[in-house]
């Protein structure tokens, strides 16, 4: 027997309909790419949406048709993720710090027809389009007095293409598995892959990411997304603070510990996200200058591991709530998230750290499974460790037109691989050992990189480290610890080793350590650990 309730369609445009009509006064303040600050609110953000979208039409774009953004979180972005999305057609989010053979790549694997770019990286676009066929013509996020001149073809002002339309656009019904938006995977080998979101996967991802014991956005925060709108959708952020009629704040392109700390202030933020490098440059800013928070209360950090040192400065100097969290491009993104239960907020301080080191407990509306090298179930026992293997409403069932790629993704049950090495307790407390490809294994046994990261950080000389496995004629491989010293820090080795000696088990102590000035980065802030392999790889070990 079915039942008999109305199946309405979950659509992106209902979120920014239901912000304009009930919080339609509430602000949304960005610090714009041409310098000034700039005011609105969700009425308005809906008005110009529609605009834009009667612009879409004007352009003779179809439903189904990609069409790609370059661009910082910015009040223009969050307008074309809207109309693109409310209109039928598909928003194409390009990470701008991908190197240009892949955005080459990506634009024409994703055959996008038009692309919205911030100033910034007008530059960018000018050295690939003669390589874009397919591109009809290029939106510049600004208006027509900061319009540069520019070798791109078909160029308009994004103020001048919707200056002339009308703020009212009747946005479309349809099924609510209709593609909505698509991000490639930033992978550091291969072909970047592409995951192509739903309208409906994006509603219900909302719906998890509001709730309290995920990221409990609500109508009584402020949000500062540091995490760009290019990284799966902000980890949701545009949508869920619509969802929510949240305050949101966008930094545009000013990300350093400085500017986000003005923003901070000024707006009274009372919830930011981002990854664990923006955070570092926030504390750097904020022990140089002695200087605190009024209302930022709680903080999210996920995409690489957040280390102990980061998340107890932030708690104690600061009285922020870290919510420690892991997902993937692939799963919309969130998978866990790290607000403890009632049962454990009387824990031993030492034992609530423990948790929040882990990378957060499994939400509703993902199951996950770890499974050892033959494919068999290990236990949700905080010890067994596999890979990770996720299903659920919100995660891909393939890569957009990668047929190689979506094979080798899924096991024969259709969960999702990971590719990441964890425990999961009893409490659904998920803990990252790994990735699969960078956990070191020394004569049968496995060494985590990221427990070994997260040592070394914790010495207050050290200002970020990488950990790979270098061979090792005995043990198969042995730890590299590479690190950049602090500014003005007088790090030795001997030290350094002295220290960890009291952190970690013997045997995983690095058998080496390289000073370095700077670690590479992978574009979405995560270390790349395929170029330190590269240069490292064949590093001579003394104990080899
Ligand atoms: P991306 O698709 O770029 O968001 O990258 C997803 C990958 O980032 C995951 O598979 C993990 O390897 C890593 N990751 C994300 N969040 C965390 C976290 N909190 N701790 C450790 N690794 C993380």
């Amino acid at each position: 027997m079915q039942g008999l309730m109305m199946d309405v369609p979950l659509s992106i445009s209902s979120l920014i309909r239901h912000a304009a009509l009930y919080h339609g006064d509430t602000e949304i303040v960005t610090r714009t790419v041409e310098g000034p600050i700039h005011r609105y609110n969700w009425g308005e953000a809906h008005r110009r949406a529609q605009q834009l979208a009667n612009a879409l039409k004007r352009l003779g774009v179809q439903p189904g048709d990609r069409l790609a953004t370059l661009a910082w979180n910015t009040h223009r972005h969050l307008e074309c993720y809207y109309a693109i999305s409310g209109s039928g057609a598909v928003l194409h989010t390009i990470n701008p710090r991908l190197f240009p053979e892949q955005i080459r790549y990506i634009v024409n694997h994703a055959d996008d027809r038009w692309i919205f770019v911030d100033l910034s990286f007008v530059p960018v676009l000018e050295k690939l389009a003669a390589d874009f066929p397919r591109v009809k013509g290029y939106v510049v996020l600004t208006d027509d007095a900061h319009l540069p001149q520019t070798s791109l073809p078909n160029v308009v002002s994004y103020e001048s293409l919707i200056a002339p339309e009308a703020p009212e656009f009747d946005w479309p019904t349809f099924d609510e598995r209709t593609a909505s938006s698509l991000c490639y995977t930033s992978g550091t080998t291969g072909n970047p892959k592409g995951v192509l979101y739903s309208h409906r996967s994006t509603v219900i991802h909302s719906y998890c990411v509001c709730a309290p014991d995920a990221l409990g956005i609500s109508s009584r925060d402020t949000i500062l997304p540091v995490v760009p709108m290019f990284h799966v959708n902000a980890w949701g952020c545009a949508y869920s603070t619509a969802m929510a009629g949240s305050k949101l704040v966008f930094p545009g392109a000013k990300l350093d510990g400085a500017s986000l700390h003005e923003l901070f202030e000024t707006e009274k933020v009372t919830c930011t996200l981002g990854v664990p490098t923006v955070w570092l440059g926030l504390l750097a800013h904020m022990a140089e200058t002695g200087k605190t928070f009024s209302t930022l209360r709680r903080l999210v950090v996920g995409g690489s591991a957040a280390p102990l040192s980061m998340i107890v400065a932030l708690e104690e100097d600061h009285g922020i709530d870290v919510i420690h969290a892991w997902g993937m491009t692939e799963m919309s993104p969130i998978g866990t998230t790290g607000v403890l239960k009632g049962k454990m907020l009387a824990l031993p301080k030492g034992d609530r750290y423990k948790l929040k080191m882990k990378q957060g407990r499994v939400v509703f509306g993902v199951e996950v499974k770890i499974v050892d090298d033959t494919g068999k179930r290990l236990p949700h026992d905080g010890v067994a460790q596999g890979e990770l293997l996720v299903r659920g409403p919100w995660i891909t069932s393939g890569y957009f037109e990668d047929e190689a790629a979506s094979r080798a993704a899924f096991d024969s049950e259709g969960w999702f691989r990971t590719g990441d090495i964890c425990t999961v307790d009893a409490d659904g407390f998920v803990q990252i050992t790994d990735r699969a490809k960078d956990i070191i294994k020394s004569g049968g046994e496995w060494i985590s990189s990221i427990d070994l990261e997260n040592a070394a950080v914790g010495h207050p000389g050290v200002a970020e480290a990488a950990v790979i496995g270098v061979h090792h004629p005995k043990w198969q491989e042995r730890p590299l610890l590479i690190v950049k010293a602090k500014k003005g820090a007088a790090l030795t080795r001997e030290a350094l080793m002295g220290y960890l000696g009291e952190k970690v088990a013997k045997w995983w102590l690095p058998d080496d350590i390289v000073f370095v000035d700077e670690l590479p980065h992978t574009a979405t802030g995560k270390l790349m650990k395929s170029k330190l392999r590269e240069e490292f790889g064949h590093h001579r070990l003394p104990t080899a």
